[in-house]
């Protein structure tokens, strides 16, 4: 068998935590890739894998990921991730929540868990019962937390704005073309954001009659799915799945600029150089996505203030400026740059 140590995921993660509970037939992964800045902080997933290899790559990847994505958002939180191994039947039951939420309380607050892809509000009620290190939960109209969608496609439009002007030497994105993947809760967001200042936007989704609906309501134009990534227009938005930036695609892409909130959008190491080489400005995608996280994250540090949720919003455009100028200095690709400056903030230079 090849060392743990040796997976080409593992990357020093402080915790991987291999739960099984035989009474309710729980089997999770509970990740903790750095906790340098905070509890390590981020999702539970619940998806049913291919193999128990494949869950174990995906929590790790993700675990990383939250950490680059709270340091470079200036949270005081740490990055972590889990995952539930669902069945094929995908069946979730009371109480293997409530294993999950004895084995969260397990780590003494060093991972602070929340919602993700399979999860739902009354998921994290269930296994609050359990641990008091969640976030996410249902919150009075007025307080700080609930949907973070909103906050991410806000993020994302102040990104793209900032894309806009250094790209193309604009201060607005009034009469620009921008071509958004996904028209659910961020692309959906970030499309009304972008019509109410006046640019053309195109909407590509699976599912047709979403984008139809939204291309009607903000005075849009629908693209099939296929086509979405090689149209020609200013920006390309991705909104929807992760890994969709391939050698490929990259070659087919007709826009200057790649900003959207999509997690993971690169599919492997060198597509960051290859949008550089291509000479697209890319936002990279953990940095523009980070305003869900940090509506989140409010709410678990307890802030009253909404301003503070907006305060960091408002600086994801100066965290891309500064990522984009270093590059220009160093001749590096801005995924790369963004990736030395957020293992830089966690300790790991
Ligand atoms: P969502 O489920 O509300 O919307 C995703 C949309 O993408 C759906 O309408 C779906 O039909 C569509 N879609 C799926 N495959 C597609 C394809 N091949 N082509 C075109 N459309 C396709 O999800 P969301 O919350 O809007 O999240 C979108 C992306 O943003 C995801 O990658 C997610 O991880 C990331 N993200 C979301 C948040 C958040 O706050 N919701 C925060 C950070 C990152």
């Amino acid at each position: 068998m090849p060392s743990p140590w040796a997976m080409p995921d593992y990357d020093d993660h402080e915790i991987v935590n291999f739960v099984s509970d035989r009474a309710s037939g729980l089997q999770a992964v509970i990740a903790v890739h750095s906790t340098h800045r905070g509890p390590g902080a981020g999702g539970v997933r619940f998806w049913h894998y291919a193999d128990p290899q494949a869950a174990v790559t995906d929590v790790l990847r993700l675990s990383r990921g939250m950490s680059y994505k709270n340091a470079m958002a200036g949270l005081p939180l740490g990055g972590g991730k889990a995952v539930i191994l669902a069945g094929e039947e995908r069946h979730k039951t009371p109480e293997m929540l409530a294993a999950y939420g004895r084995a969260v309380e397990g780590l003494c607050g060093r991972y602070v868990t929340a919602e993700d892809v399979g999860m739902t509000v009354s998921d994290m009620v269930a296994i609050a019962k359990q641990t008091r290190h969640v976030s996410g939960l249902p919150v009075a109209a007025g307080s700080i937390g609930g949907d973070p969608g909103p906050h991410t496609s806000k993020g994302v439009f102040l990104g793209l704005e900032a894309a806009v002007k250094r790209a193309l030497g604009k201060d607005s994105v009034s009469g620009i073309h921008i071509a958004i993947q996904g028209a659910g809760s961020v692309g959906g967001g970030l499309a009304r954001l972008a019509a109410a200042q006046g640019a053309r936007v195109s909407i590509a989704d699976v599912d047709g009659v979403r984008a139809a609906a939204l291309a009607r309501e903000i005075g849009g134009q629908t693209v099939p799915a296929d086509d979405i990534l090689s149209i020609e227009a200013d920006v390309i938005s991705p909104c929807a799945l992760g890994a969709i930036l391939t050698e490929e695609s990259i070659d087919a892409l007709r826009t200057p600029i790649v900003a959207g909130g999509a997690n993971n959008q690169l599919a492997a190491p060198g597509c960051g150089a290859r949008l550089h080489a291509r000479g697209i400005l890319y936002a990279p995608d953990y940095v523009i996505n980070a305003g869900g996280i940090i509506n989140v994250a409010s709410e678990h540090l307890g802030d009253t203030d909404a301003g503070i949720v907006e305060a960091r919003i408002a600086a994801i455009p100066a965290r891309l400026e500064q990522i984009w100028t270093d590059g220009a200095a160093s001749g590096e690709d801005p995924a790369a740059v963004a990736d030395r400056m957020a293992q830089k903030l966690i300790g790991r230079p």
